[in-house]
This record gives C-alpha cells, sequence and structure tokens, in this order.
C-alpha cells in the first residue's frame, strides 16, 4: 500500500523551509569560495613560522590542513550537485565545519610554544580566521558555531602540554573574541534568514499580484459571455488599424452582423437558450476567420468584425461566408438562426465613427430588405 501524500505545508512554514534551503546554498556556495583562498592563509601561516620552529612540525601541520581542506571542498562539491536538502545534508555541513574548524585549531598544539611573539601571532591568525569565516557561516550559524568549538577545542590541547607564562593571556583573550563574535553572529543569522524568507514571501505576493492584474486586464477587455473582446478592446482596435491604414494606406473592412428576430428566440426558448446561442454564434464565427481577422461583440446581439487588408469585394465574399456558416445550421440544438451583415470598407479620411456608421446603414438596408442577407455600404 503506498503511504499518503502529505499535506502541503501551510504558506508561512512553506517560506520559513525555503528560506533554510536558500540560505544551506548560500553557506555551501561561500564556504567554497572561502576555501579556494585558503592557501593564502597557509602562506601567512608558513611565513610567520619562518625559521622559529622545526620544519617537520610545520609541514606536518600543513599535511594535515591540505587532507582535511581536500576533504572539505569535495563534501561542498557533492552537496552542490545533489542540491539543498537540509534536513539530509545539514550533518554534512557541520562535518565540514568541524574540520575547518579543527586544521585551524592544530595551529597551536602543532606550531605554538616557547616563543611568545609566534604565540601571539597564530592565536591573531586563528581569530582572523574565526573572522573572515563568520560572514560566509551566517546563514547557518550553528556551522559556525561547530566550527568555533572545534577551532577552540584542538587550539586547547596546546595547553597542557607548554602553559609557558603569558599564554594564557592569550587563550583567554582568543576565547573572549571567540564569544564574542557567537555571540553577535547569532543575531546577525537570525535576521539574515528572516530577510530571506520576508524575501520569498515578497517574491510569491509581486507574482500574484501581477496574474491579478494581468487576469484583471483580460477581464476588462473580454466579453463574458462569448469570451470575444468586448466594445473597449474594439475601439482600440479599430484605432490601431485606423492608423495603420492611414499609415501605409492599406484598407480594411469592417462587418457589423446582428442576429435576426433574436427576440423571438429569448421568448421561445428562453433566456439561457438565447445565450447558448450567443456562445454558438460566437464560436462559428471564429472558426470562420483567419488569424488576422478579430470578432468582438458589440452589444447584445450585435458583433463586428474587422478585416485587416481586406476590402470592397473580398469583404462582400467574407461577410457572404460568415452568413452562410451561420445559417447553414442551428447554432443550438432545435434553433434556426440567421445573422444579416453590412459591410463597410475604410476610405481615406474615415474616422472609426463614420466607418460604423456606413456598417451600420448597410446592416439597417439588409434588415429592411428581408434578413439573412449582406449589403455593402
Ligand atoms: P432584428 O432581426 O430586427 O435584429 O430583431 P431582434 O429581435 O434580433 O432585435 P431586437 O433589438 O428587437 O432584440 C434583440 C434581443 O436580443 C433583445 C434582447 O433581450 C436580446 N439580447 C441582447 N443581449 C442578450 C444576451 O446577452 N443574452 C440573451 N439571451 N439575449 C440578449
Ligand atoms: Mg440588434
Ligand atoms: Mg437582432
Amino acid at each position: 500500500m503506498s503511504a499518503a501524500p502529505l499535506p502541503a505545508p501551510p504558506p508561512a512554514l512553506a517560506f520559513a523551509m525555503e528560506a533554510q534551503q536558500g540560505a544551506f546554498v548560500q553557506c555551501v556556495t561561500g564556504l567554497q569560495r572561502t576555501l579556494r583562498t585558503t592557501p593564502l592563509g597557509w602562506a601567512l601561516v608558513a611565513w610567520l613560522c619562518g625559521d622559529r620552529i622545526a620544519p617537520v612540525a610545520l609541514l606536518t601541520w600543513l599535511g594535515l590542513a591540505f587532507t582535511g581542506w581536500v576533504a572539505c571542498l569535495l563534501v561542498l562539491a557533492r552537496l552542490r550537485r545533489v542540491g539543498p536538502d537540509v534536513q539530509r545534508h545539514n550533518g554534512w555541513l557541520l562535518a565540514v565545519a568541524v574540520t575547518d574548524g579543527a586544521w585551524w585549531g592544530a595551529v597551536m598544539p602543532l606550531l605554538s610554544g616557547d616563543d611568545m611573539a609566534l604565540n601571539a601571532l597564530l592565536a591573531a591568525v586563528l581569530c582572523g580566521a574565526m573572522a573572515v569565516n563568520a560572514p560566509v557561516y551566517v546563514p547557518r550559524i550553528r556551522a559556525f558555531h561547530a566550527m568555533c568549538a572545534a577551532m577552540w577545542l584542538v587550539a586547547l590541547c596546546s595547553l597542557p602540554g607548554h602553559l609557558a607564562p603569558g599564554m594564557a593571556d592569550i587563550v583567554m583573550g582568543l576565547g573572549l573574541f571567540m564569544g564574542l563574535l557567537c555571540f553577535v553572529m547569532r543575531d546577525i543569522a537570525r535576521r539574515v534568514v528572516e530577510g530571506l524568507r520576508l524575501q520569498l514571501a515578497n517574491a510569491a505576493l509581486t507574482a500574484q499580484l501581477s496574474e491579478a492584474l494581468a487576469a484583471a486586464s483580460q477581464q476588462a477587455a473580454t466579453d463574458g459571455l462569448t469570451g470575444l473582446p468586448n466594445r473597449r478592446s474594439l475601439d482600440q482596435l479599430l484605432n490601431a488599424q485606423l492608423a495603420m491604414a492611414q499609415r501605409e494606406a492599406r484598407p480594411f473592412s469592417v462587418l457589423m452582423l446582428d442576429l435576426d428576430h433574436f427576440k423571438a428566440v429569448n421568448d421561445t426558448h428562453g433566456h439561457a437558450m438565447g445565450d447558448a446561442v450567443l456562445r454558438g454564434f460566437a464560436q462559428r464565427i471564429q472558426a470562420q476567420l483567419r488569424r488576422s481577422d478579430v470578432c468582438a461583440r458589440y452589444g447584445g446581439e450585435e458583433f463586428c468584425v474587422v478585416l485587416p487588408g481586406t476590402a470592397d469585394a473580398l469583404a462582400l465574399d467574407a461577410g457572404e461566408r460568415l452568413r452562410r456558416a451561420v445559417a447553414g445550421a442551428p447554432l443550438a440544438p432545435n434553433v434556426p438562426v440567421t445573422v444579416s451583415v453590412g459591410v463597410a470598407t475604410w476610405r481615406a479620411g474615415d474616422d472609426a465613427a463614420a466607418l460604423l456608421a456606413r456598417a451600420d446603414d448597410a446592416l439597417y438596408t439588409a434588415k429592411r430588405t428581408g434578413r439573412d442577407r449582406v449589403v455593402a455600404a
């Protein structure tokens, strides 16, 4: 039996989880970047130690650091490949942090000694390593704490061996610095993750808003019953066509269509059937048109078709094709209807009102002379 799918988390929780994942990825990529600069730190340590300590001790530390460094880079590369699964991979990130801290901390047991100046410099290097890593670990502050703890514990290993005078001061100073840094970083980390969560919630809200806006402007341009462009869209379209026709002297035509005796359809079959006929009519007409032609609902049972690049006889043919398509088969079961069509082609100097008025006149003539016919202006 397959397990029931888990319910989707509530939005706030989903954003929190996504923010955690984003923070995890940020930390992993930041660490990869920082680790690439680590050899500079090794060079600094090697330079500080110079000829003050036995080369074998330095080489031992460098070997240890290099091994840990390679292991960390391999783990981080794998974490990048498999993607963010905070629950499953957090342990790996902590392991990287501990290794990172441990090899730095090993500076003290391996390289410090009776030379107080060197001890102080090495302690300063450790503080520097912490400070450099702090911003990288901010999104996953527990990993930072793990790194500091590992560094601190390993560094402390040097104490019993050579607790030279003055060494305790260095250790105390280092401890104080670590404590303060961890405390401050915790607060910064909390704000960073909260900022990420807010960013995600904001982005989701913005997307929702633009979707709603797109839907609203689509609704404002569309007739609710037929899904055709409404009168407002028709006006815009006509104005655009007029501008183009004037600029390029490219004619276009409009057809005014009015269903014949539509009131009788409502009276006989009911308003709902009337609506179904109007929807069927819209589909029938659209099926007959080219992609560049537009059919809009002008109002009630009147429609207007714009035919770009079509003039006179061709527009008349188009009107006749539409008329036949409507009369040829009922638009709704057992409700035969016909349509009258008035055709007008744009002439230089026409504005939208003049063009529509001529198409309307032609339609009126079609009605007067018997309906179910196409008349040119
Ligand atoms: P004519 O052949 O002269 O055009 O006659 P007609 O009955 O079609 O014209 P008239 O203007 O007398 O009636 C139009 C009818 O269209 C009346 C109105 O109720 C109906 N109508 C307008 N819009 C809608 C609509 O959205 N749905 C329905 N069902 N009917 C509508
Ligand atoms: Mg009418
Ligand atoms: Mg009518």
